[in-house]
C-alpha cells in the first residue's frame, strides 16, 4: 500500500492497524496470521465469534499488491461491511445479485484497474466464468473464504457452492488463500482443509473462550415473565437476541415483550422474505432493540453491541448453544448468555429425536449431543469449564458464570429419586409426570381416585416437597437417563435399565438442589476473572451524549451506528475526555480517517461538557 513505511512486514502491519483501524495492538494470533498471509502463505483460521477474524485478511490485503477477494455467503451484510471499510478509508466494494448490471460493470472496472483494495463476492457469483475471467485478468492479492464451515456437508450451514471453491487452488496457484470460521470441532476443521485443498495451509486455532460473556442457566418457571425480569433488571437499555424453538412462540414472545415496554421484533423462516429482511436490517441499525427469533436468525450477525442472548427453549446441542450465545458481546464488553430451562424442554427434545425420520445411528448422535447439553444445564461446576471442555480445551473455574458466582447446592438425592422411580413403577409406567408427582405428594384428584392410586404404598410419601422440587428431581432423573418419556399420547414415564441399581440401593444419586427463583442481582465483579470497569456518573453522561450524537450521524450517513464508532470506543472517549485531536488519536478504534471525519465534533462535545 505504502512502500516507504519500511521493509519489516510486522512493523508495516502494525502501522496499518494503528492508522487505518485505530487499534493499538493485535489481539491473540492476529499479528501472526497477518504476517503469514501477507507474506504469501495459506491459512486456516479458527477463532470464536468476536475474536477479530476480519482484520486477518483485511490487513494483508492492504499490505499486498492487488485486490483482495472476500468470498462470503452473506449477501445481505455486504453493504454494511463495505460501508464500515469505507468509514475507515479502505476502498471496498461488492459484487452480488442485488446490484444493477451497470453498477457491477463499474466495480469490475475498478477491480481490473486495481483502484480498489477489497471486493466481496458471493460464492455462486465467483464461480461464474465471467467473474473467474475478471479475476484472472486482474491482480489479486489474496482470497479470503469467510464462514468456511459452509463447506461442511454435516453442518447446518452447508452451501453446495462452497465445495466448488477448491477451483481457486487450481486456477490461482500463486494467490494465497485464507479460510476462516468460528466452528470449533475437529471434524469440521478437517473437512474444510480437505475440501478447500488447504491441507498444507498453516492452521491457527485460537482459544474458544469468550471471557466477557457471563453464562447463566435458570430453572424455567414462568418462562416469559422470567425473561422480562432478566432484561429489565440486567439489560434495560441494551440490544439482545431471544431464541425460541417454534415460529409461533417467536411471535407470541415478541408481542409479550412489546406489551411490557421492551421494543422487540420477530424473525423466523416462515415470515415473508421482505419483512424478515427489514427486521434484520432494523436490528443491525438500531440500538436498544430485541430480536426474538428461531435459529434461522444468526449467521453473520455482525452487530458488535449485542449485550445479551437468551434461550427460552433448550438448544439441541452445545455446538448450537455456543454459536448462538457467541453472538453476544463481540465488542469485548460485558455481555450475558441467559437460558431458562425446564422439564418440558427435556421431554420435548427427547420426543423430537424419537419421532424424527433419522436412522438409528444418527438418532444416537443426536441423543448424545442432547445429553451433553443437559449435562451443562445440570452441572454443579463451572459452566465455562464444561463448555470449553466440550471443545477439547482445559480450563479452571471462571468466576463469571452463575455456578461460579452463586455455587449451587447439591444433596444426596438417592431417597427422593427412589421414591420417584417406585411411583412410576407402581402406576404401571402408564402415566405422565404431572400425575406421578400428584401421587407422590398425596394430591386428591379425580384421576387418582378413578385409578385408586391413593391406595398405593407410594401415595403421599413425597408430601414434604413442593411440586416445583419434584419437577426438578424428575427433570434430573430424565437428564441422568434413569427415566424416559414415552412418545405415546400420554407422555407416560418409563424406567430404563439404569433405574434398577438406584432402586436397589446399589447406586447413589447426587442432585442439584432446586433453588427458589430470586431476583437476579448484579454480583460484584471483584471475584470475577473478567473485570468490568464501570463508568462514573460524569463519564456516563458523556457516553450518553456521544451515543445520541452517533445515532444522528449514523442516520445521516445511512449506516449502522456501530459503523461510525463502537460502544467500546465511545466508552473510552468518555473516560479519556480528549480535549484535542491529538488526544483523541490515542483512543482505540479511532483511525486517521475517522479522526478527520469526526474528530472536531467529538472534541467539541467533550469541551462543551467539561
Ligand atoms: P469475528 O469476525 O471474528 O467475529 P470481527 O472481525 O467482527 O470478529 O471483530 C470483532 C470485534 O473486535 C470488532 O468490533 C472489531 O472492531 C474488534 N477488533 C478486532 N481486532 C481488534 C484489535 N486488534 N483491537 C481492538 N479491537 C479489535
Ligand atoms: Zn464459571
Amino acid at each position: 500500500m505504502n512502500p516507504d513505511i519500511g521493509a519489516d512486514l510486522g512493523a508495516r502491519a502494525l502501522h496499518v492497524l494503528e492508522t487505518v483501524f485505530g487499534y493499538p495492538a493485535f489481539r491473540g494470533q492476529q499479528g501472526e496470521i497477518v504476517e503469514h498471509v501477507a507474506s504469501g502463505g495459506d491459512a486456516l483460521v479458527l477463532m470464536p465469534t468476536g475474536g477479530g477474524k476480519s482484520l486477518c485478511y483485511q490487513i494483508p490485503a492492504l499490505l499486498r499488491d492487488g485486490v483482495g477477494v472476500v468470498v462470503s455467503p452473506l449477501i445481505a451484510l455486504m453493504q454494511d461491511q463495505v460501508d464500515a471499510l469505507e468509514e475507515v478509508g479502505v476502498r471496498a466494494a461488492f459484487l452480488n445479485s442485488t446490484q444493477s448490471f451497470e453498477e457491477a460493470m463499474r466495480i469490475e472496472r475498478l477491480v481490473r484497474s486495481g483502484e480498489i483494495d477489497l471486493v466481496y463476492v458471493a460464492p455462486e457469483r465467483l464461480m461464474t466464468p465471467r467473474c473467474l475471467e475478471l479475476f484472472e485478468s486482474s491482480r489479486i492479492s489474496l482470497f479470503a473464504i469467510d464462514e468456511a464451515h459452509c463447506v461442511s456437508q454435516w453442518g447446518h450451514d452447508f452451501r453446495p457452492e462452497y465445495i466448488r471453491l477448491s477451483i481457486l487452488h487450481e486456477r490461482f496457484p500463486n494467490v494465497p488463500r485464507i479460510a476462516l470460521t468460528a466452528t470449533a470441532d475437529q471434524q469440521t476443521r478437517a473437512e474444510i482443509a480437505h475440501r478447500l485443498q488447504l491441507e498444507d495451509a498453516r492452521q491457527f486455532v485460537s482459544s474458544f473462550d469468550r471471557p466477557n460473556i457471563r453464562y447463566s442457566i435458570v430453572e424455567k418457571t414462568t418462562g416469559r415473565k422470567q425473561l422480562i425480569d432478566f432484561i429489565s433488571s440486567e439489560h434495560p437499555q441494551d440490544s439482545g437476541i431471544v431464541y425460541c424453538l417454534s415460529r409461533k412462540k417467536v411471535e407470541e414472545t415478541a408481542d409479550f415483550l412489546n406489551e411490557h415496554g421492551i421494543r422487540a421484533m420477530a424473525y423466523h423462516a416462515g415470515m415473508e422474505h421482505t419483512v424478515r429482511a427489514a427486521n434484520q436490517a432494523r436490528f443491525l441499525r438500531e440500538e436498544n432493540i430485541v430480536m426474538v427469533a428461531t435459529i434461522a436468525f444468526g449467521m453473520g450477525i455482525d452487530k458488535p453491541d449485542v449485550r445479551f442472548v437468551c434461550h427460552l427453549d433448550l438448544p439441541k446441542s452445545i455446538e448450537g448453544y455456543y454459536q448462538e450465545t457467541g453472538r453476544a458481546g463481540r465488542d469485548g464488553l460485558p455481555a450475558s448468555a441467559w437460558m431458562a430451562y425446564g422439564l418440558q424442554d427435556v421431554v420435548l427434545q427427547r420426543r423430537m429425536i424419537d419421532e424424527s425420520e433419522a436412522d438409528e445411528t444418527f438418532k444416537r448422535v443426536l441423543s448424545m449431543k442432547l445429553d451433553a447439553m443437559l449435562g451443562l444445564c445440570e452441572t454443579l461446576s463451572c459452566r465455562r469449564m464444561r463448555l470449553l471442555d466440550y471443545f477439547g480445551e482445559r480450563s479452571g473455574p471462571c468466576g463469571n458464570c452463575d455456578t461460579c458466582l452463586v455455587p449451587p447446592v447439591s444433596f444426596d438425592g438417592t431417597v427422593p429419586v427412589q421414591k420417584l422411580l417406585s411411583a412410576i413403577y407402581r402406576v404401571d409406567q402408564r402415566f405422565a409426570g404431572g400425575h406421578v408427582i400428584d401421587v407422590l405428594r398425596g394430591a386428591q384428584t379425580e384421576r387418582i381416585s378413578q385409578w385408586h392410586h391413593d391406595k398405593l404404598t407410594v401415595y403421599g410419601v413425597g408430601a414434604d416437597r413442593s411440586e416445583q422440587e419434584w419437577r426438578a428431581i424428575l427433570r434430573q432423573a430424565i437428564a441422568l437417563g434413569l427415566v424416559t418419556v414415552d412418545h405415546d399420547a400420554f407422555s407416560s414415564l418409563k424406567l430404563t435399565d439404569l433405574a434398577r441399581p438406584v432402586l436397589k440401593g446399589e447406586q447413589k444419586v447426587q442432585l442439584r438442589q432446586y433453588q427458589k427463583p430470586v431476583k437476579a442481582k448484579r454480583p460484584s465483579t471483584s471475584r470475577s476473572s473478567y473485570e468490568e470497569t464501570e463508568l462514573s456518573r460524569d463519564e456516563q453522561a458523556i457516553f450518553d451524549r456521544l451515543r445520541s450524537w452517533r445515532m444522528g450521524t449514523a442516520r445521516e450517513h445511512g449506516v449502522p451506528a456501530y459503523v461510525v464508532f463502537q460502544d467500546a470506543t465511545l466508552r473510552e472517549i468518555a473516560k479519556v475526555k480528549p480535549s484535542s485531536i491529538d488526544q483523541l488519536r490515542g483512543v482505540s478504534g479511532v483511525g486517521e480517517k475517522k479522526l478527520v471525519s469526526y474528530g472536531d465534533e467529538i472534541v467539541a462535545i467533550i469541551n462543551e461538557m467539561s
